[in-house]
């Protein structure tokens, strides 16, 4: 038990000032490592070997980073250029109960209840009102 503690003091002494955070870049990485990973034994060419333990030592150095804003900013960015896809796959995911309609005035996407007639719409970014089909 004395031991078991001495060595999640260490680790935890270790881990102190890092990243060590599990974010959705860190996420991609991994998955994209495994797959390569796996695609490896089928193929057998060795590049997939070495862009799975490159990206796995990627991984371990964001998450063993001492620089934790760098990291975060990183992760940030990657989120900003992931946001148009999880946007369509949203959109795709609520077809049948949403519309996505765009403001005329300022381009806002807003969006509307779906089979709902024609439905008066007022844009939370600029409050233009229009009546808009559903
Ligand atoms: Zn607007």
């Amino acid at each position: 038990m004395k031991q078991q503690n001495k060595w999640r003091e260490k680790i935890v002494y270790f881990m102190k000032d890092r990243y060590g955070q599990n974010d959705v870049l860190n996420k991609h990485i991994l998955f994209l490592s495994f797959v390569s990973l796996i695609i490896y034994p089928f193929t057998n060419y060795y590049i997939f070997l070495i862009i799975s333990l490159l990206l796995l030592s990627y991984s371990y150095f964001r998450t063993l980073s001492k620089n934790k804003e760098a990291r975060k900013k990183e992760n940030e960015a990657y989120r900003k250029k992931l946001s148009p896809i999880r946007f369509q796959l949203l959109k795709f995911k609520n077809r049948d109960s949403y519309r996505y309609l765009k403001c005329p005035n300022c381009k806002q996407k807003i969006r509307v209840p779906k089979n709902k007639g024609t439905i008066r719409v007022t844009c939370p970014k600029c409050h233009h009102e229009k009546e808009m089909k559903t």
